[in-house]
């Protein structure tokens, strides 16, 4: 590591930006609320807005594995009151329904790797079944409003945790994300030095985020790079993990080389990214301590249909390995939580990830797990995503047959509810 030559800044991060934003929030709040009712009022029907019945599917609970045919699951205000067997089950009279005769009916999908920048990409990956989502970074805070979004509007979003900007050597033009990110771009070497990391830490814990995002080894997806390249030390690691951990939050770490892998279950992060060459004595190790292991597997066998011959090939060979890891994590119990790794255009349906869960030697049931009971705890949303049952979320998604059978119909669901709301 270089000696840097300009004194890392401050670890005082301002509460500046956020509390400006909130200043002006309270005044839009007060003028909408001053419109006029009519003008506010969305066009659905206030009083109607995330009361919904859901009737006649066959329902599968991950949690149990229970399949109850002639299903009902009544929601009001956007949170399930009742879910079960029509005969047992009390249904209001003059909700809206919908009919899911012949379906089957599933909660809807958690994705624990998504990059959403934009709001097309938050409004897509919730039709694609992904009603609850953890961020894996984004270049300049998008993620924390998509957040707010998915509060304000939620057909519009997945319910997200927010990990604000990527801890990594080389902000680029993440720099201008936060004005008090603004002295780093100061520093010769990057984002290196423990007070370089807390830094930048500190500044994503200001802006709100729930998560922190990093890294120990360099880009699959890039040509120019080498994935096994290792970007950050244990040391490095351990101290972003400490700086998240003063607030209460866990770190998601992209990674792939074997010591990489290793390096970073050591620090004391929350789950591993990628991990294609994680070791057998590492996922002992995530076995023992609780670590997640999000492969997104999707990200690698998007690699394989890459133009470029160097991401063919290395999609070619990684699949295999990674698959192996998926398979050996959970034989040795290795906690697995779903995510796409979507970033930037298309995002990719979670129910392939599922698909490629199941192909790699996972039973169809946990499979479907790792996309929402697993998943769900992970994002510390266990009482709330994972499940259709009294107290959860009014999160829906209808396939076209029995996923059991055929986990791949998870990858187009015929209809999407969201907090209640069909999409
Ligand atoms: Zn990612």
């Amino acid at each position: 590591m270089c000696v840097e030559s300009v004194p890392p800044p401050s670890s005082r991060v301002t509460r500046r930006g956020v509390l400006a934003g909130a200043a002006a929030l309270a005044g839009t709040a007060a003028a909408l609320s001053a419109a006029p009712r009519a003008a506010a009022a969305p066009a659905r029907g206030a009083q109607h807005a995330g009361d919904l019945v859901v009737e006649g599917g066959t329902l599968l609970d991950p949690a149990t594995g229970d399949v109850t045919e002639d299903a009902v699951v009544v929601i009001r205000g956007g949170v399930v009151r009742a879910a079960g067997a029509r005969a047992r089950t009390e249904v209001p009279d003059g909700a809206p329904r919908l009919d899911a005769h012949g379906r089957w009916v599933l909660p809807g999908l958690v994705d624990a790797h998504i990059h959403l920048n934009t709001a097309t990409e938050a409004r897509d990956a919730v039709r694609k079944g992904a009603t609850s989502a953890r961020s894996g970074s984004t270049n300049f805070y998008q993620d924390i409003a998509v957040r707010e979004l998915a509060r304000q509007a939620p057909e519009q979003a997945p319910r997200l945790r927010a990990a604000g900007i990527f801890v990594t050597p080389d902000l680029g033009d993440t720099v201008l994300a936060d004005p008090d990110l603004t002295p780093l771009a100061r520093l010769k070497d990057g984002v290196r030095s423990a007070e370089a990391l807390r830094r930048v830490v500190q500044v994503n814990l200001a802006r709100g985020a729930d998560v922190i995002k990093t890294r120990v080894n360099e880009r699959a997806g890039l040509p120019e790079q080498d994935p096994l390249a290792q970007v950050y030390s244990h040391e490095q690691l351990s101290e972003v993990v400490a700086a998240a951990r003063r607030d209460g939050k866990g770190v998601l770490c992209h990674s792939y080389s074997e010591r990489g892998c290793d390096d970073a279950v050591r620090a004391g992060i929350r789950s591993l990214e990628h991990g294609v060459f994680v070791a057998e004595r590492t996922l002992h190790d995530m076995r023992r301590r609780g670590t997640y292991f999000t492969p997104t597997l999707t990200a690698i066998a998007g690699l394989v249909d890459a133009p470029d011959p160097v991401l063919a090939e290395r999609g070619r060979t990684y699949l295999p390995v990674l698959k192996e890891a998926v398979r050996m994590a959970y034989e040795l119990g290795v906690p697995l939580a779903a995510g796409t790794d979507s970033s930037g255009g298309e995002v990719e349906p979670i129910g392939r990830e599922v698909e490629l869960m199941r192909a790699a030697g996972l039973p169809a049931l946990d499979a479907i797990r790792a996309a929402t009971t697993w998943a769900a705890r992970l994002l510390g949303l266990e009482r709330t995503a994972g499940r259709l049952a009294r107290g959860f979320a009014g999160d829906v998604i209808v396939v076209g047959g029995d996923p059991l059978a055929d986990v791949s119909v998870l990858r187009k669901p015929l209809r999407v509810v969201r907090a209640g709301l069909p999409l």
